[in-house]
This record gives structure tokens, C-alpha cells and sequence, in this order.
């Protein structure tokens, strides 16, 4: 958790009386000692708990396992025997379960095809039903991998909270209202949907949702961070107690790495400089073949376009190598690796 700059009250407790703080953000608190749980300035709610599957143990020989497959997919196995694990803690992070009726409807369309041969296929759907959707409720939410511990969230095993299911460890307080909660519902789903929608068409041009929620359920489900340290730097592995899996962890960037993208990169750039040296050829060869057909043209300008392309790419590629740290996925994957060749000829070409 961020470090914030809101002050901190002594309160005691309406049930036990023990005295503990609360943040001057807090809309629903747990007292630490008794768990009685409330609204500030309101009255008791119940609520309920993820089960937590995990401790300290079987983390750390699930992050042993998971640093093997993540590293010697992307950085190199090497690093294994310099890292040395530290203690993983657990934390409560309170979520709101909404439930409820959807309602969305979206139209886009799709391009096929390219040139005079492209199409524009109209996209268009309309869809209802039951909603479940898991919110932070945290407004300062920018906890390490946090986004896939909500999204690989559900409720099997899940029972009413009580101080005893916690294992000593913090409890987060909530910082949003249950009417929040469903605005964040909303935002989450919409957002979501739109990003599986633009995978389908190349325009989206109406996207509709309409939530209305009939539940919202606080809830305090586990997540365990584990540190560790290569060398001099520390590195984070986020995993979810609710399910056992890592959610996300960093890697740090190796000489190997560096290595490896530094000549993926020079290989760009010395294919692209070849491609611009072919050009004046190619051009000489097309005017003495003195051809009719006008498409004909369309491949010095393509040579032009896939050279460019390689230009930019490198200098992409190349700021992997500048790194520091790598985000990888619970496959092991990089997270979002827009320093890839894929990634960046992707960007550059425009999808
Ligand atoms: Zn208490």
C-alpha cells in the first residue's frame, strides 16, 4: 500500500473496547481484536471471508516453483540460485460482492479485407442476465497485482467473517460504500467489455451496460506478498490465498536478457537498413521493365513501410534491454511486453 497523507484517529472498540486506529479514509471498519465490523459512524454489518488455502510454507515452495518456470521462460533459470526469499506476509483486502441484472448492448463494426477488396461487417448484439462482479474497496488500490487477484476471485469457499479465520494477520477497512461499490461494479464490467469488444471489430462506435445490482456483499479475501532480493535489488510476488495461484510477480533483467534483446534489436536495425538499400535497385528495375501494370508500384512503398517499421521496432526492443525489473504472469509470461517484437510491430502497424 501506498504511503497516503491521510491522518489516523485512536478509536475503541463498541464491542470489546479496545482501543486501534482508523484511517481517516475508512467507511466500514473491523476491530482487529473481536472482528466487530461496522459502518463508521453507523451500525454493525455482517460480512464474510475467502478462506485462505496458503501459509508461509506452502507460498514460499509455490513461488520457488513458479520463479523456475517464470524465469527460464524470459530472464534465464540462472538467477534462481542468487535469489533468496523472505518471509511472505498476508493481508485481508476487503472487496464488495455486487450481484444483480444486466442489461448491455454493443455495435461496431469490422473491417475485412484490405484495398478495394475490404469489407465493413456490421457487429451488433444485444445480451441480459445475472451479474456477479468483485470490487476493491480500497480507493488508494494500488496494490501489486491486485487486478488479477479480484479477477480470479469466487465464492466457493466463502463463510461468515470472524477474527478467528484472519491468522493474526492485518485486516484492510474499506474506503468506499456499498453505492460506490456498485459504480465500481459498473465501471469494472464496462471497461472489461470493452476491451474484449475492440478484439472482435476494429470500431467500436455504441457500447451500453446497465447494472442493477440487488446485492452487495463486503467480504475480506487473503493475498500474501512474497519479497525477494537478487543481488541488490528487492522483487515483488503477489499470490492469492483464495485460489493458491501467483498472481504476478517481477523478475529482475538480466545481463542474458539485456543481452538477447540488444540483438534482436540490431538485427532490426540492420534488416531495415538493408531493406532502404535495396530501394534505389528495386526502383532502377521498375523503370527499365517498363510494365503496364500499376500495382506494381505498391512494392517500393512497401519495402519503404516494412523498413520503417523494423527502424522503429528496434529502437522499441532496445528500451526492453533498459529495464530493470520484468512483470510476469502466473504462466510465466511476460506481462503486457510492449518491448517484444511482436508487441512493438503490432503498435507500430497499427493492430
Ligand atoms: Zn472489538
Amino acid at each position: 500500500m501506498p504511503t497516503k497523507s491521510t491522518t489516523v484517529t485512536q478509536f475503541r472498540c463498541e464491542k470489546c473496547n479496545a482501543p486501534y486506529p482508523l484511517g481517516a479514509d475508512d467507511v466500514i471498519a473491523t476491530c482487529p481484536y473481536c472482528g466487530y465490523t461496522f459502518v463508521v459512524g453507523g451500525s454493525e454489518i455482517k460480512h464474510l471471508i475467502i478462506q485462505n488455502k496458503l501459509n508461509p510454507k506452502s507460498v514460499k515452495t509455490a513461488v520457488t516453483k513458479w520463479l523456475a518456470l517464470a524465469s527460464s521462460k524470459s530472464v534465464g533459470g540462472g538467477v534462481i540460485k542468487d535469489i533468496t526469499l523472505e518471509e511472505p506476509t498476508l493481508r485481508w483486502i476487503p472487496i464488495f460482492r455486487v450481484t444483480g441484472q444486466f442489461e448491455s448492448y454493443h455495435f461496431g463494426v469490422k473491417k475485412e479485407g484490405s484495398g478495394d477488396n475490404a469489407r465493413h461487417i456490421r457487429i451488433e448484439d444485444r445480451d441480459s442476465g445475472e451479474f456477479t462482479e468483485w470490487v476493491i474497496a480500497r480507493r488508494h488500490a494500488a496494490t501489486f497485482g491486485i487486478d488479477e487477484f479480484i479477477r480470479t476471485l469466487d465464492d466457493r469457499k466463502i463463510k461468515n467473517f470472524e477474527i478467528a479465520h484472519t491468522e493474526g494477520a492485518p485486516v484492510l477497512n474499506s474506503e468506499i460504500d456499498d453505492r460506490d461499490a456498485a459504480k465500481r461494479a459498473h465501471t469494472t464490467r464496462m471497461d472489461r467489455e470493452r476491451v474484449e469488444l475492440l478484439e472482435k471489430m476494429d470500431k467500436l462506435l455504441d457500447h451500453r451496460l446497465n447494472l442493477n445490482p440487488d446485492t452487495s456483499t463486503y467480504t475480506h479475501a487473503p493475498y500474501w506478498l512474497v519479497r525477494f532480493t537478487y543481488q541488490k535489488g528487492t522483487f515483488r510476488v503477489a499470490v492469492s490465498g483464495a485460489t493458491g495461484e501467483i498472481l504476478l510477480g517481477e523478475l529482475p533483467v538480466t545481463k542474458r536478457y539485456r543481452l538477447k534483446k540488444w540483438f534482436t534489436s540490431i538485427f532490426l536495425l540492420i534488416g531495415s537498413g538493408l531493406l532502404f538499400q535495396v530501394l534505389p535497385y528495386m526502383l532502377l528495375v521498375l523503370f527499365q521493365g517498363s510494365s503496364d501494370s500499376g500495382d506494381i508500384w505498391a512494392i517500393p512503398l512497401i519495402i519503404i513501410a516494412v523498413a520503417g517499421l523494423f527502424w522503429v521496432a528496434s529502437i522499441i526492443v532496445l528500451g526492453g534491454a533498459l529495464r530493470y525489473e520484468v512483470e510476469v504472469d502466473t504462466e510465466g509470461k511476460e506481462r503486457g511486453d510492449r518491448f517484444s517484437i511482436t508487441e512493438a510491430i503490432k503498435k507500430v502497424g497499427g493492430k
